[in-house]
């Protein structure tokens, strides 16, 4: 079958100041018409520019030295714009960065509308109207005929994301140029936007070029894979075969970068049949909530004076024992932003208690306060825009020990590079700006930043989803390192489960704004006791066998909205195990074994009474 798409000695350069560098350097392939073909490397390695390259994307100050891409047969390059216009319904990119993609003035729905029409005039306004909602709710968009008319500040970035995976696919493309589009997705949204993907190649014979920073989601949806590396292709194999057998060095190490979820077997014991005594708190306590609640008022949809209560967070309790590293993990409004808010004290809370040390935070203040301040600090995720681009480096590490009391310019100096060295960044680049640094270095910054008033306790709010699995590797070790010598507690609010299998002991799964289950890491990934974690689990990419199979444990629809909270168990509308008690009786969380916990009623000793009927 004759390719949709062929690339050959592809080269681009960037000039900068004068200066000539190699972006991408003599890349060829092919993709052929219904083929999904993966593209990996680290940031930096090119990715970007090739996607861009491959739709003709290419722009000053970068520039195409050579090379040819021939999209059925006709060479993009030379093509003049007015018939590269007409190829747009033929071709579509969506990227990974969907905030701003789209008129903040204009409904999504509408804009989405318009562009299908414009490449497919013959579709009338009624049918591309129909055909948009479909897909929007293919993509689990919420109430989609609702959200059609929404704008896109009322879609959060998962949304749009979605919103602009419709947006490429809705003119049926024979080619679909996909950059990192499933980064910023959760685990479950993600696998739901590859097995559409996947139909549509079957469908419509569509050809995906299937760029991404993580092998295992290309594993995911990829039967072949290209690996990038400093803008040369350095391994091209069918995906199970470079998994298996990697040739080239630099894909070996890839490959032995990502964290082993599950190995040769379990090493937890089975959860015992009959339930133990709830423990009590331990004394080692560093961080507990005790029924926690955060309960926000917001304005009633299609409605101008009536409010409605949202509840982000209810009644959660745990505690984190000095030296954990504690992860809250679930999907995208599940309340894990809260809590974050909650636990940093950026908010106090509606109702319960959030203790550090055995003290209410809410009821600190003054140098009490900023004790805590001190103690607990927060790492952000985007290592992009929480660096202000115009400050220095050394200057941004200065500013918290000077808002903490530090005075003495000499003993600032000796103390801010003593951190730069701590967490592996080069102290030439104290009097330099943010702007040249890699995501990996500005994230070091950040982690300096945090570190440099020696706190006990590091709030992490996905800050390693925007790197690459590379990058990711690095600073593990580097977090690794800081908590043996400094003897941190971590927290990590994440949406990457693999992640938290490698770095996390204790695991807390919120679903709805509780927490479902609670447990040890072995326990957690050998043998959940909720099918909420069991369809994370199922869903999350990996390149080992699948412990949880996706058609056991499926999870079909949206969560229900925190507005209107159904009775009962709330995971019940999505749940593959609900029974009939479910409706009603809300599931208490339950030990399992020495001292994790499930809120299900199908966990031994939840109810057996219950289950007697279920069977
Ligand atoms: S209580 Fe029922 S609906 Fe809820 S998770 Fe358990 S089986 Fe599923």
């Amino acid at each position: 079958m004759d390719p949709v798409l062929s690339v050959r000695d592809l080269s681009v350069d960037l000039t900068l100041s004068g200066r000539e560098r190699t972006i991408l350097d003599g890349i060829g392939f092919d993709v052929a018409p219904r083929e999904i073909v993966g593209v990996v490397g680290a940031s930096g390695a090119g990715k970007t520019v090739l996607s861009r390259a491959v739709v003709n994307w290419i722009a000053p100050p970068l520039a195409i030295r050579s090379g040819e891409i021939r999209f059925r047969g006709q060479d993009l390059l030379g093509l003049p714009p007015r018939a590269m216009r007409r190829l747009r319904r033929d071709i579509a990119y969506v990227g990974a960065d969907p905030m701003g993609a789209l008129d903040p003035t204009l409904p999504v729905g509408r804009q989405i509308v318009e562009k299908l029409r414009a490449v497919m005039p013959e579709v009338s306004r009624q049918e591309a109207r129909e055909r948009v909602i479909a897909l929007l709710d293919a993509v689990r968009i919420p109430s989609a005929h609702a959200r059609f008319h929404d704008y896109p500040s009322q879609f959060s970035g998962g949304m749009m994301q979605r919103a602009l995976i419709v947006d490429a696919m809705v003119s049926n493309p024979a080619l679909l140029v996909a950059d990192n589009v499933t980064q910023p997705l959760d685990v479950t949204v993600a696998a739901q936007v590859i097995r559409l993907m996947r139909e549509l190649t079957e469908r419509f014979e569509t050809a995906i070029l299937f760029v991404s920073s993580s092998l295992p989601v290309a594993r995911e949806a990829a039967s072949r894979t290209l690996v990038i590396d400093a803008g040369r292709l350095v391994e091209e194999q069918p995906t199970e075969a470079l998994i298996a057998a990697p040739r080239h060095a630099y894909t070996r190490d890839l490959v032995a970068q990502i964290p082993v979820i599950w190995g040769t077997g379990p090493t937890v014991p089975a959860a015992p049949k009959t339930p133990t005594p709830k423990p009590p708190a331990p004394a080692d306590a560093i961080v507990s909530l005790r029924g926690v609640s955060q309960t926000y008022r917001v304005k009633k949809r299609g409605s101008f004076a009536g409010t409605s209560e949202l509840r982000a967070v209810r009644n959660v309790t745990f505690d984190i024992v000095k030296g954990d590293s504690f992860a809250v993990v679930g999907e995208s409004g599940c309340g894990k932003s809260t809590l974050m808010r909650l636990l940093s004290r950026l908010e106090r809370p509606s109702a319960g208690s959030v203790l550090c040390e055995g003290r209410d935070i809410a009821d600190l203040s003054g140098p009490e306060l900023l004790g805590f301040r001190r103690k607990l600090q927060l790492v952000l995720q985007d290592p992009f825009n929480s660096l202000p681009p115009r400050t220095g480096i050394g200057a941004m590490l200065e500013a918290p020990l000077r808002t903490h009391g530090w005075r003495d310019p000499k003993k600032i100096r000796e103390r801010v590079r003593a951190v730069m060295d701590d967490v592996g960044l080069p102290v030439a680049l104290y009097d330099d700006l943010p702007l040249g640094l890699s995501a990996g270095q500005r994230q070091r910054v950040n982690v300096a930043r945090a570190m440099v008033l020696e706190p006990e306790i590091l709030l992490m709010d996905e800050t390693l989803s925007a790197l690459d699995q590379t990058e990711q590797f690095k600073l593990l070790a580097l977090f690794d390192r800081l908590q043996r010598t400094h003897g941190l507690t971590y927290i990590y609010i994440s949406h990457d489960l693999a992640m938290v299998r490698k770095a996390c002991n204790r695991i807390a799964v919120m679903y709805l704004g509780e927490v479902v289950e609670l447990a040890d890491n072995e326990r957690l990934f050998f043998d959940p006791g909720h099918p909420y974690t069991r369809a994370l689990l199922s869903a999350m990419p990996a390149l080992e066998a699948r412990r949880y199979r996706p058609e056991d444990c499926l999870m079909e629809g949206e969560p229900p909205s925190p507005i209107d909270l159904p009775q009962g168990c709330a995971f019940r509308s999505r749940c593959p195990q609900a029974f009939e008690a479910c409706a009603t009786l809300p599931p208490l969380l339950t030990v399992r074994g020495a001292r994790d916990l499930a809120a299900c009623h199908r966990v031994p000793g939840a109810g057996a009474a219950l289950l007697a009927g279920a069977a």
